[in-house]
């Protein structure tokens, strides 16, 4: 008789811990994934997939618009919220029993119960009571909005979990945050006819990101009518009688919206998970630590994906996972390769970036070359849009690599896929200007920058 009721434990169902289940039962190991939720998790529920629905959802005015351009009328448009939710959640339903399917089909058991440490090798499934034990368990959480709980009236708020289940399409919505999350939902929401304001403490949202793209960005996005209020954050939120929300700011600015949207990090799912008693540590942000296999410092106990606080993308956890069963299945040991991620920002315009920065390759680097085009479009030459697009790319002068590639317009996120195989590959600019441009088309721009628009040599423009 086996010394433990499963080989594998899995504690989440979303991106990272159904890959890893369900590839482990595959592989013939006895496979339990417990999920206190939904399976398929924060990427399929309400996080990347939903997302992009709405993305898409409302981008269509601007397409409306541009239409008439060449030559079409369209007539009286209307919008209606609960379609756009009820068609929403037909399809994350649909996903949701494939990833269930996916467990099924290859005969991991699958518990719909939060899942909690009791000690090193056995979990206490709370929906009964019940105990398990596995000889390895993989604690895949993920996380989850951070409340703001210090903030008065933060009850009142809503986080992106909420904004895909609203009753209603507000007419007014203030969006706390300057990440990607809170710039996609600030666009969302704009796009579909809401009054939108952005609150963000710095000078300039997507910090992290390349300063031509924050830039075009944000004036791209003040050029559509979206207020964003810089350097100034909420004080305090109170609900009018009228059910509105009354906002006051540090900056003492007061006004009133119909939805307050807190998009201000994200937590790691780790409280009450029994973490202490298997003697597993976190970091002072609550996220487990782990080494460079994805092992707790409990050997028996690895965890993956945003509850460890690295880089918190789906594609990401998926990696992880798949380096998890290579490394404690397959003899392999494979370590997640974080290097020239490739990612975008469904705003719109749309952000695909991988790779350095200018300001990180100027830092990194005695001498850069920066290759920057700016144009409109060819879809818009027919419309009244102005959006310009941009793409830019980052070389070391010393060998010629292309150290960063950025693009801001249409389509951005799906032409960074195919330049992130070209950034891992190690790819010179010189292959960049082999390479046959594909005509009439954006991205021909990417092989067509023969002189660098600038130079930066020990921190300086030359
Ligand atoms: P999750 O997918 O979060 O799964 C963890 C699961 O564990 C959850 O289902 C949770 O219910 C469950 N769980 C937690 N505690 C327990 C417990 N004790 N017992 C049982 N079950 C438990 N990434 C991208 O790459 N592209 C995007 O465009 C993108 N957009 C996003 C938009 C939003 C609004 C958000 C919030 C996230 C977005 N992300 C995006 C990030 C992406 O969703 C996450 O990085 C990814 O889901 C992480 O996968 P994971 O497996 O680590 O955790």
């Amino acid at each position: 008789m086996a010394a433990y009721d499963f080989d594998l434990f899995v504690i989440g169902g979303g991106s990272g811990g159904v890959r890893a289940g369900r590839l482990a039962a595959a592989m013939g190991k006895r496979v339990g994934v417990a999920e206190e939720y939904r399976f398929g998790g924060t990427c399929v529920i309400r996080g990347c997939v939903p997302k992009k629905l709405f993305v898409y959802a409302s981008s269509f005015p601007e397409h409306f618009e541009d239409a008439t351009g060449y030559g079409w009328s369209v007539g009286e448009t209307k919008f209606d919220w609960n379609t756009l939710i009820a068609n929403k959640d037909k399809e994350i339903e649909r996903l949701e029993g494939l990833y269930q399917k996916g467990l099924d089909g290859n005969g991991a058991k699958m518990f719909k119960s939060r899942a909690e440490l009791v000690d090193q090798h056995t979990i206490c499934l709370t929906a009964t009571g019940e105990t398990v034990t596995a000889e390895k368990i993989l604690v895949a959480t993920g996380g989850r909005p951070n409340p703001m709980s210090d903030l008065e009236g933060h009850e009142h708020c809503i986080s992106s979990n909420e904004a895909f289940h609203l009753e209603q399409l507000p007419e007014s919505i203030l969006i706390a945050g300057g990440g990607y999350i809170a710039v996609e939902f600030a666009n969302i929401f704009h796009g579909l006819g809401v009054r939108t304001t952005l609150i963000y403490r710095g000078n300039e949202i997507l910090s992290r990101f390349d300063k031509d793209l924050r830039s075009n960005l944000q004036e791209a996005m003040i050029t559509k009518g979206i207020d964003i209020q810089f350097s100034d954050t909420i004080s305090k939120v109170e609900k009018n009688a009228d059910g509105k929300l009354s906002v006051t700011t540090k900056a003492g600015n007061n006004a009133e919206y119909s939805q307050v949207m807190l998009a201000l990090g994200r937590i790691a799912n780790t409280d009450g998970l029994g973490l202490e008693k298997a003697g597993v540590e976190v970091s002072s942000r609550g996220a487990i630590i782990i080494d460079e296999y994805s092992k707790t410092n409990i050997d028996n106990i690895y965890a993956l994906g945003d509850v460890t606080d690295k880089v918190q993308l789906t594609p990401v956890a998926i990696h992880e996972a798949m380096c998890f069963l290579e490394t404690v299945y397959k003899d392999n040991p494979i370590s997640p390769d974080h290097e020239l991620i490739p990612t975008a920002v469904f705003s719109q315009p749309e952000i695909g970036t991988v790779g350095m920065s200018e300001e990180e390759a100027a830092k990194a680097f005695s001498e850069i070359e920066v290759y920057k085009a700016q144009f409109r479009p060819m879809r818009h030459t027919l419309t009244e849009r102005q959006d310009k697009m941009m793409v830019k790319l980052v070389v070391n002068s010393a060998d010629r690599k292309v150290l960063g590639a950025h693009i801001l317009g249409p389509d951005a996120g799906e032409l960074v896929q195919v330049l992130g195989i070209t950034l891992k590959a190690g790819c010179t600019k010189d292959d960049f200007d082999r390479t046959m441009a594909v005509h009439p088309s954006a991205s021909e721009e990417l092989v067509t920058m023969y002189s660098p628009s600038y130079r930066i040599k020990n921190g300086e423009r030359v």
